[in-house]
């Protein structure tokens, strides 16, 4: 099939169709995919897990789980009907041989197959295997991999290698749903649609990034996965080093997928690898403690449910990283992302280097132009800049430019997953990872594990509610920086 054709017939089967992701965000996404007629006519969602239940017994599951997610304005009874009658159920045990023949059953011989894999990761491999074995994976199939692919580089290799046994790397989607954000894709139109950020997009006009995902809720339900994992693998790993690629690549010389893949996986190889003292130097390790979030109070990482009682597992990373390429010299990156903190808040600050010389003296007033791209709890792309103040005298202030189409585009705002799984059936890659592109990350990753394990680098613990560790603040504040916290 070619890609980024529409098929005419298309079978999505979850594996993990009983999960919280299934439930909470693909399933959403497909019914708002269906609901604005994006899905070809007769797409088939079959939800696999390991519940003996019929048919009826998983919808009404489906419907009691996932109607909440779905915007109210969006959802209505007979819109929801509809899309019901496109869903089915397999029950089946991945790791039980024997099982997939009921699947090879459910499935329409001539339609594009879309596997999408929210399990474990350490079941991709067996699922792999046996769909080939029973003949489902030829030229009509593709996979969706979800993150984390593996717990260290070792690990993300072997899965990958697993995968790459059964399906071409043209037919691997390794999602990471930052990358289906829409202001994350309008970053890469304002760099290199607009030539006036292009001058000014490197070392010495940006004094410095910073890229925060904040996360004000805690472990949850999470801990068994999480305790293993923490924050640097968790979240650094992918979402936060693929913004920083996104921020930092140079121009692809198209668009098409490995084109901008080539320049992202630069970027990653362009990471200077932390030796033992830039660890200690450049990296803070946190975990929360009891404190009051959102107007609760709420307990400890340690209290919560699962977690070991000495769990050294860190719920919070702020680093340094060095890019060591020409247009990057000396620009610091800084990375941050922790659960129970202030709000919950993801952003990218471009924060440009000062005037060289003010002649409006030093102005309160006067602050450096940064441009700051919003991606969570509201998407919208600002430029900061200073005016005058309307009135006699030359006083300054500080206004936001709006750089997106937020207010004044009636058009919809897909959600990042429905975007991503509409490129999944129209087989575009371009913003999912490619196989070298993680295992890069990985490869800059692994010394900082191995490192906090040398050092004994213990967590810092920092109140829930707050913005993490003050060692946070004091890593930026070496560069006269500090981080940008709108209240
Ligand atoms: P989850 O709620 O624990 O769901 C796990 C799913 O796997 C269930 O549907 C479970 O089905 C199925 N499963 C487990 N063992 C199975 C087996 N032997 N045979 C068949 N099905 C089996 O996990 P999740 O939160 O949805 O996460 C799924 C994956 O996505 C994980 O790798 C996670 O790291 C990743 N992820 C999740 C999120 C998120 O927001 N939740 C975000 C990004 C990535 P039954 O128990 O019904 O058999």
């Amino acid at each position: 099939m070619n890609a980024d054709a529409t098929p005419q017939a298309l079978d999505i089967v979850i594996f993990g169709g009983t999960g919280d992701l299934a439930f909470r965000k693909l399933l959403p996404a497909l019914y708002m995919a269906h609901l604005h007629d994006r899905l070809p006519a007769s797409t088939r969602i079959v939800g696999i897990g390991r519940q003996a239940w019929g048919r009826d017994a998983y919808l009404r599951f489906i419907e009691e789980k996932s109607v909440e997610f779905i915007e109210s304005e969006a959802w209505s009874q007979a819109d929801w009907q509809r899309f019901m009658a496109r869903l089915d159920y397999v029950d089946l045990d991945v790791t039980q041989a024997a099982a997939y023949g009921k699947l090879q059953q459910a499935l329409s011989p001539d339609a594009l197959r879309v596997f999408y894999l929210a399990t474990a990761p350490d079941l991709f491999a067996q699922i792999c295997a046996q769909l080939h074995v029973i003949g489902l994976v030829d030229d009509h199939a593709r996979v969706v991999v979800e993150k984390p692919l593996g717990t260290d580089l070792a690990s993300a290799r072997a899965i990958n290698a697993e995968i790459a046994r059964y399906f071409r790397e043209d037919q691997i989607y390794r999602i990471d749903h930052y990358l289906g954000k829409e202001t994350v894709q309008n970053l890469m139109v304002l760099r290199f649609g607009n030539a006036i950020f292009e001058p000014l997009w490197r070392a010495p006009s940006i004094r410095g990034v910073q890229i925060t995902v904040a996360e004000a809720v805690g472990v949850g339900s999470r801990a068994g996965f999480y305790d293993g994992a923490g924050a640097l693998r968790d979240m650094v790993q992918n979402h936060l080093l693929q913004l920083l690629c996104i921020v930092a690549m140079e121009p692809p010389i198209s668009l098409n997928p490995d084109d901008v893949r080539d320049e992202k996986l630069k970027v990653l190889r362009s990471l200077r690898t932390m030796d033992l003292a830039d660890i200690k130097r450049d990296t803070v390790r946190g975990q929360y403690s009891a404190g009051v979030s959102e107007g609760a109070a709420v307990p400890g990482y340690l209290q919560e449910a699962d977690v070991p009682a000495h769990s050294q597992t860190e719920t919070f990373v702020a680093l340094r990283a060095h890019i060591d390429n020409a247009r990057w010299a000396n620009v610091p990156f800084f990375l941050r992302t922790g659960k129970r903190l202030q709000k919950r808040q993801s952003e990218i600050i471009i924060e440009f280097t000062e005037q060289p010389f003010s002649i409006f003296g030093k102005s309160p007033s006067l602050q450096p132009n940064r441009l700051i791209i919003s991606l969570q709890p509201e998407e919208s792309i600002q430029l900061a800049m200073m005016v005058k103040e309307p009135g006699s005298g030359m006083n300054l202030h500080p206004v936001r430019l709006s750089l997106d189409l937020q207010e004044t585009s009636s058009k919809r705002r897909a959600d990042a997953y429905e975007r991503l799984l509409m490129d999944v059936i129209k087989g575009r890659l371009t913003h999912f990872m490619r196989r070298d592109e993680l295992e890069a990350a990985w490869r800059w990753i692994d010394p900082i594990l191995a490192g906090w394990q040398t050092l004994d680098e213990k967590p810092r613990h920092y109140a829930a509610g707050s913005w993490g560790p003050a060692a946070s603040s004091a890593l930026m504040a070496r560069e006269n920086l500090t981080w940008f916290e709108e209240s």
